[in-house]
């Protein structure tokens, strides 16, 4: 499943390639063929995203949500002349001028107001990529986990405390923290929550620009497309690149959690719980 930079790259490109033209819609497979037909036509106001999910605002107030979920996957292209015919099992297809995107395979994509889209992003969790002026986001999000008994690990990965984190960045940011995933929410003080906020944001921006995940700040210049770019992501069994310990992994509901149990410990005082 992609994390949420990816998602908001596919917004920023929908916003330039398609935004403010009047697109045409179909659904080569049928199973949206009703949607389509509603909003066919009409021109694109805008591409956002919140977290993992993708909306485009059609100027009938219809916004199409998107959530491509674990299989679901978009093929941007050009052609020369004439569109080439979809190939497999494509819900919906967008053209405009040379240029068409396929959506394959996505968990949800819904027709909706534009209003009810906007009343179902306030549900979500604040998203570390959309930028507010009053810091209301990260406010938010130290709420939620400085008030929380469940692990910081889980919270994490939950996407009404926070949208668009998934396993890598968690296991990433957890580590640049030091925090044990295991440490309960409610232990950390403020400002270390704070802290990873922050962090999140800059490394998702760097995920947006570039569409890597890179989290050793040593090779954020470089940009290498193949390098081991993480310091714990997949790297169980392997020493720790700070101290040398062998990365643990293990199972918190039912995703892989990697972390250093040297090197990320509890606030003073935790106590560790079972998950
Ligand atoms: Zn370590």
């Amino acid at each position: 499943m992609p994390e949420g930079h990816t998602v908001h790259r596919t917004a920023n490109h929908f916003n330039e390639v398609f935004g403010g033209k009047v697109l045409e819609v179909i659904s080569p497979q049928g199973r949206f063929s009703a949607g389509a037909a509603q909003i066919d036509g009409l021109k694109l106001i805008e591409a956002w995203a919140v977290g993992k999910q993708m909306f485009l605002n059609f100027e009938n107030d219809l916004t199409l949500r998107i959530h491509l979920g674990i299989y679901g996957k978009w093929n941007f292209a050009k052609f020369k002349e004439v569109v080439p015919e979809p190939v497999g099992q494509v819900r919906v297809r967008f053209i405009v001028g040379n240029q068409f995107a396929d959506l394959r395979g996505p968990t949800a994509c819904d027709l909706i107001t534009t209003q009810e889209a906007l009343v179902l992003a306030k549900q979500l969790g604040p998203d570390p990529l959309n930028p507010d002026s009053d810091s209301s986001q990260e406010s938010r999000f130290v709420q939620k986990i400085t008030t929380s008994k469940r692990a910081i690990g889980l919270l994490l990965m939950d996407q009404s405390v926070v949208a668009g984190i998934g396993n890598v960045y968690r296991a990433e940011l957890l580590f640049r923290a030091r925090l044990d995933p295991y440490a309960l929410g409610s232990m950390f003080p403020e400002s270390v929550i704070r802290g990873i906020w922050h962090d999140a944001e800059t490394l998702m921006k760097v995920g947006v620009a570039t569409g890597i995940m890179i989290t050793r700040d040593e090779l954020l210049d470089a940009l290498p497309a193949k390098v081991d770019r993480y310091f714990v992501y997949k790297r169980e069994g392997l020493p720790c690149r700070v101290c040398g310990t062998e990365v643990s992994i293990a199972l918190m509901a039912s995703r892989k959690l990697y972390w250093c149990t040297k090197c990320q410990t509890p606030p003073a005082t935790a106590a560790k719980i079972e998950t």
